[in-house]
């Protein structure tokens, strides 16, 4: 195999083998731009690494030759005395995970060639001196677990002795004593000295790098963010260059169009005199990036035409890291940019309106899941809250949270429930769990490009950074003379990037009003790409939109968010509130005439229901599925019924309804009533159940085609397993709607492994099949939903026996092949079989790419998802 890739090999269509640096990289080459020159280890290098814990055979002498080349190319040797190449070693992976892998920079820089470096520079000792404590700090802490801490005391203890609180405080000499101190550490913490080898340096660093893949941060992030654990880490090694050689030098990072609004020009931020990492971690505050072309116009320029360049051939924003040295200019990283999700759509149209992309395209440039975050409220400002602090829009939304100062305590808090805002002077990759944990980050340092900005972005959190008015100390920080302790609520609006402090009322985002018919398109740019991409979708897709809705308000909801009908009306809820004595009834009826009168008294209540619902889906299809759950579920719970019974006798005045209820829960116990007396097996042991139902369905029908209402309604049957079982249900269905004169389509839900095994029977009597995917994923794996996920999920997680919970998105293998079955022999059956899914996974975008390729006609998902499924549906069919 080969293991190693010159920039000149590769490209970003390598991205699986070179990582996403590593291509954009060798593809910047390639196009000619200033690039330092390097070469890539593979992904596979890293996958055999981790694997055998060794370094694969052959790696050595093939990083061997490459390196020869890149000697040639930089005309330096690594670790020559007089004239010495540096290379940094950077991870990059085939999907970006910002800050969570090592890269370490200066390697190369020994006792022996840190006087190389001066002269090599032009005699400046001070910066060759810094290289190498740099180096050590770095190697030490990545390559070899030194604590960060030592290194950073010692550079305190350094800078108090040189009376100086800056780092450019420290002279020649000052480093030169430090990097004396930082190798006694070195040797404290590893048992031995500083490798001197600068091959060695290289070869421990590249392995340190393979390892990052498995470090805590990396897998927490990778989980988060739903990336498989088992891709590894190229390694790209880079000849180094200077942004610390004096004020005509620097480095920055850009993005060719603004990632948090979308709006057209170029935006970042500079930091002179200074190493690239220095300003993603946010140390030193930058200047906007325009302030480049008064420091140096010949840069500014080449910077804009190499950027104009980059958005032409990636045909998207980009965003960039770039150094110059001593005026000149270097690329050092290139990829298409992470952006908010507003962003996402108003850019998507703009390269669509530029000529430099189409609809289709535009549709693949956007998310379900960005439509989603859009539909989140914003804070409500028209009262007036008090504003604590202003800094930069970083990640959008609207949190509201107790102030928390601690990543740990962050998380641990959050796991309690509680909803906290972590407050930190800037993050690192450490504060990861805290971040996720939190509703919203708020940072006093750093700007859009910071390590907070990046993650917040990318998890799609709330963030505001960079809010430098704001003084962060330990357990309060202090705005504008007002102090805020830990737990005091605040409300950050990474929007608009304010600070709030107490809670401030939310209210619902622009897109929702739009959705509402409130908000017209033209209001708002981004509203009107939404809308436009929308309208494509719904153009292109073959999958049809249905709501999950109970209610007449959620289904004319539902209908105003795109939904072409009804795909599941629990009929359930109808059953609740204060018709719950009329189950009760049901349910103790001692003979068959109490039944039948408790039955006729639910009739007009339920067709009442239905008449509001068909009326609120005027012309499309309403789904009505046929009581699921046992009937003990409409009881009161048992404790609270014993105690009950047990007072009124202490009391001596028994109730006898009480005790009858009591009776009745002890008979109609269940061990697991999940897999018990529910849905069809419920109609077919309860007479004149599901012939209610079914009755008032088919009135409220007529009722409504009286009223000029067209009605299209459809009798589901739950928890069918057998043919058998529809037949008798489909038989008396169509008895009473026969003699009513309505005319209904009879189908069932597909929820029991034994329907979708036996579908192609089972079509023979149902017009129609929806599935259930939620009791088909429990069915299938034999494990219920409420009772598992606290329980064992996480570890499954952790062992990657499924990589996202079959819950959230569904099991194509195992349950989708159910699903695969039932919708081949259903049609073999019945061609014209009309079939949806109208469980959960109906509104999750992986889902409905299966359900699309399946062959489904619908999904139905509840009435908010709906936008969000019209829009993937569209994706799925472009
Ligand atoms: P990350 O993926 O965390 O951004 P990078 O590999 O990009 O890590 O490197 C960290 C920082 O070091 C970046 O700011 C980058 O620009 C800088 N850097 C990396 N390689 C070099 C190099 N050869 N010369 C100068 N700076 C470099
Ligand atoms: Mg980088
Ligand atoms: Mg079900």
């Amino acid at each position: 195999t080969k293991y190693v890739y010159d920039f000149a090999e590769g490209s970003k269509e390598l991205k699986d083998l070179l990582g996403g640096k590593g291509g954009n990289l060798a593809e910047m080459a390639n196009l000619g731009l200033p690039v330092p020159p390097g070469f890539t280890v593979t992904t596979d290098a890293c996958r055999a690494y981790l694997r055998g814990g060794d370094e694969p055979f052959g790696l050595a002498d093939e990083i061997g030759l490459h390196l020869e080349r890149l000697e040639r190319q930089a005309g330096r040797r690594l670790g020559d005395p007089d004239d010495p190449l540096l290379v940094s070693v950077r991870s990059g992976a085939k999907f970006s995970m910002p800050g969570m892998m090592e890269t370490i920079l200066n390697v190369g820089l020994s006792d022996a060639t840190v006087a190389g470096l001066a002269t090599q520079t032009g005699g400046d000792e001070r910066f060759a001196w810094d290289s190498y404590r740099r180096l050590i700090q770095m190697f030490g802490r990545t390559v070899c677990g030194v604590p960060g801490e030592a290194f950073e005391r010692a550079l305190d203890d350094a800078k108090r002795a040189a009376g100086t609180t800056d780092d450019l405080g420290l002279d020649a000499a000052a480093l030169r004593g430090l990097v004396t101190r930082y190798r006694e550490i070195f040797r404290e913490h590893t048992g031995h000295d500083f490798p001197q080898d600068a091959r060695e340096q290289l070869d421990r660093s590249i392995r340190a790098v393979f390892d990052s893949w498995n470090g805590e941060r990396a897998v927490l992030y990778r989980r988060q963010e739903h990336i498989p654990a088992d891709l590894g880490t190229a390694v790209n090694i880079v000849a180094m260059v200077f942004g610390n050689l004096g004020p005509d030098s620097g480095t920055g990072v850009a993005f060719t169009r603004d990632p948090a609004t979308g709006a057209t020009g170029v935006y970042g931020d500079y930091l002179a005199n200074a190493q690239g990492e220095d300003v993603v971690a946010g140390i030193r505050n930058t200047v906007p990036l325009q302030q480049l072309a008064a420091v140096d116009k010949h840069a500014y320029d080449e910077l804009m035409v190499i950027m104009a360049k980059l958005e032409a051939h990636y045909r998207d924003l980009c965003d960039i890291e770039f150094t110059i040295e001593r005026g000149k200019l270097w690329m050092l990283q290139t990829r298409v940019g992470k952006r908010t999700a507003a962003a996402a759509f108003v850019i998507a149209t703009q390269l669509v309106d530029e000529g430099v992309i189409d609809l289709d395209e535009a549709l693949h440039r956007v998310t379900g899941a960005q439509l989603a975050q859009l539909m989140f409220p914003a804070f409500d400002l028209s009262r007036a809250p008090e504003r604590l602090a202003r800094g930069v829009a970083a990640s959008p939304g609207a949190a509201v949270g107790a102030v928390v100062f601690d990543a740990k305590r962050a998380a641990a808090l959050a796991a309690r429930g509680e909803r906290v805002i972590l407050v930190r002077r800037e993050t690192n990759p450490d504060d990861l769990p805290g971040m996720i944990a939190a509703q919203g980050i708020l940072t006093s340092r750093g700007g859009k490009t910071s390590h907070a900005a990046v993650v917040a972005r990318g998890m799609g959190k709330t963030c505001v950074c960079g809010a430098d008015r704001i003084d962060v100390h330990d357990g309060h920080f202090t705005a504008d003379g007002r102090t805020v302790a830990e737990g005091d609520i605040v409300s950050i609006d990474g929007s608009a990037g304010t600070v709030y402090l107490g809670a401030v009322p939310v209210q619902e985002s622009p897109v929702v009003r739009y959705f509402e018919g409130t908000l017209s398109p033209g209001a708002d740019p981004l509203v009107a790409a939404v809308d436009r991409i929308l309208t494509h979708a719904d153009k292109v897709r073959r999958l049809g939109v249905r709501a999950n809705a109970d209610t007449a308000d959620d289904a004319a909801r539902a209908r105003r968010f795109g939904a072409q009908g009804i795909g599941l009306c629990r009929t359930e809820h109808m059953f609740l509130g204060e018709r719950r004595p009329l189950v009760e009834r049901l349910i103790l009826a001692g003979t068959d005439d109490e039944r039948d009168k408790a039955l006729a008294d639910l009739l007009p209540l339920q067709r009442a229901d239905f008449e509001r619902l068909f009326e609120a889906m005027n012309g499309l299809p309403v789904t009505v599925r046929l009581i699921d759950p046992p009937l003990h579920e409409f009881l009161p719970p048992l404790d609270e019924l014993a105690v009950r019974v047990a007072l009124e006798e202490s009391r001596g005045e028994p109730d006898g309804h009480d005790q009858a209820l009591l009776d009745a829960v002890h008979r109609m116990h269940e061990e697991n009533p999940m897999l018990g007396l529910r849905g069809v097996r419920l109609g077919l042991v309860v007479p004149g159940l599901f012939a209610m139902q079914i009755r008032a369905v088919a009135e409220a029908t007529l009722a409504c085609r009286e009223r000029g209402v067209t009605v299209r309604p459809e009798i589901m049957v739950p928890l069918v397993g057998a043919v058998q079982e529809l037949e008798a249900v489909r038989e008396e269905a169509q008895q009473l709607l026969g003699a009513l004169g309505v005319q209904a389509r009879v189908g069932t839900m597909i929820e029991v492994p034994r329907a979708a095994l036996t579908a192609g029977e089972i079509a023979r009597a149902a017009d129609f099949f929806s599935f259930g995917t939620n009791d088909l994923t429990q069915m299938g794996w034999g494990f219920s939903r409420d009772d598992v996920e606290g329980a064992f999920f996480t570890r499954y997680l952790e062992l990657g026996i499924f990589g996202v919970s079959p819950f959230e998105s569904i099991d194509r293998d195992g349950v989708g092949r159910l699903v695969r079955i039932a919708v081949d022999e259903g049609r073999r059956t019945r061609p014209d079989l009309h079939i949806g899914v109208c469980g959960e996974h109906g509104g999750d975008p992986a889902s409905i790419h299966f359900f699309h390729d399946a062959g489904l006609d619908y999904v139905s998902c509840s009435p908010f998802r709906v936008p969000v499924a019209r829009l993937e549906a569209g994706r799925c069919a472009v």
